[in-house]
């Protein structure tokens, strides 16, 4: 055990030396791995990866070689995958409220199937993609989520049916149904109590003779940060695929939305102490990356990281800040680290989700190097 880390320091030095810091390393076959995790835990369900968990170009790339399909926000997010090589029909554009520009762009270079949730937006879709496929995106409870996303978004389920009714009638083709259980979703039960009202609606939509072909699960597989958590995927994933097979038969297929889950564990973020202060009688460590970089994720993913450190020895309560001239970018406040000197690394690992996806140049301090790695 100590071999193996001691290595993995050693890795992390020469890179961090050859290629600068603020360093993103992703590994490629990590990313195949938990794609290949995804599919072992949920047979029925086809990942459709969710761009804006991690828009770089080589991550999208690993993933069309595995055949994944994608989940896409914006025109921008389209043409990136298509020009990685996915074909149109691997895309889905799951953005529920689009401008009509986008959804032209996309209906030019066929892309054919779109979530909505409000009359308005067929309007759009329509008139601009006459003929779409359309699924419907529910309100599904988001307790316990980390990321809460049905406040923006969703209709009431007793108003789905009617939904796909009126959408059909305008030259539309109605599909099934969308959901999103919040992002980090720990709590099976909102996957089950989401399948089982998608699948009142299912039924109820078939009564009425709409075509009723996917369910789209949505986003939000968890994983792990801190070396105390246990590993909650393959247990939810057991469960998922049981309730599944007991709600929906064969004939409907079921597409999930994952991000978080294929693109975080394949990142290590490295990057080094550039200074240091006493203040108060506590030590603070000035690193070269911070909330407003790939550390953003502490803000608007309100995640929460490991911070690891090349050092040993006694460990004192510390403060960790960023490079910017702002107060808020404080990374992390008490932290029990050994003592630091300026030009140490330190490192975060399973960082590849919502990490440089929100990352900015404030201050003038560039955004992490991505960096590919086997
Ligand atoms: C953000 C998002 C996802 C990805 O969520 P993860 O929690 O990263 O899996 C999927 N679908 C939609 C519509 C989203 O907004």
């Amino acid at each position: 055990m100590k071999a193996t880390l001691t290595a993995n320091h050693r890795r992390l030095k020469e890179l961090a030396r050859k290629h600068g810091t603020p360093l993103l390393l992703v590994s490629r076959s990590v990313l195949r791995g938990q794609l290949e995790r995804f599919r072992r835990g949920l047979p029925r369900v086809e990942p459709f990866y969710a761009v804006k968990a991690n828009s770089h170009p080589e991550v999208i790339k690993v993933m069309v070689s595995g055949r994944a399909s994608f989940d896409v926000a914006s025109a921008a997010e389209m043409n990136l995958v298509l020009e990685a090589g996915a074909k149109p029909s691997q895309i889905i554009f799951a953005n529920t409220v689009k401008p009509v520009e986008a959804i032209r762009e996309a209906a030019k270079k066929g892309v054919t199937l779109f979530t909505f949730d409000s009359g308005y937006e067929l309007d759009k879709l329509a008139e601009h993609a006459p003929g779409a496929r359309v699924l419907v995106r529910i309100k599904v409870p988001n307790v316990g989520s980390i990321v809460e996303l049905s406040l923006k978004f969703g209709v009431d389920p007793a108003d789905a049916t009617s939904l796909l009714i009126k959408a059909y009638k305008m030259g539309l083709r109605p599909a099934g149904l969308s959901f999103h259980v919040g992002s980090q979703c720990t709590r099976l039960e909102n996957y089950i109590e989401a399948l089982e009202v998608a699948a009142i609606i299912a039924r109820d939509a078939r009564l009425k003779q709409i075509p009723f072909e996917i369910v789209d699960i949505g986003g939000g597989f968890p994983i792990r940060h801190f070396d105390h958590e246990e590993d909650p995927f393959d247990r939810l994933a057991a469960r998922l695929t049981q309730e599944i097979d007991r709600l929906f038969d064969r004939g409907v297929r079921i597409i999930a939305e994952p991000g978080r889950f294929l693109v975080g564990p394949a990142a290590t973020l490295v990057m080094r102490v550039i200074g240091k202060a006493i203040r108060e009688n506590k030590l603070w460590y000035f690193l070269d990356d911070g909330l407003y970089g790939s550390l953003s994720g502490q803000v608007f993913d309100h995640c929460k990281y490991q911070y690891r450190f090349l050092r040993g020895g006694p460990t004192q309560l510390s403060t960790l800040a960023g490079p910017t001239c702002d107060s808020f970018d404080i990374i992390a406040r008490g932290e029990e680290i050994p003592e630091l000197q300026t030009g140490d690394l330190v490192y975060v690992e399973n960082i590849g989700a919502y990490s440089v996806a929100s990352a900015t140049t404030f201050n003038g301090m560039p955004t992490a190097r991505v960096l590919m790695t086997p």
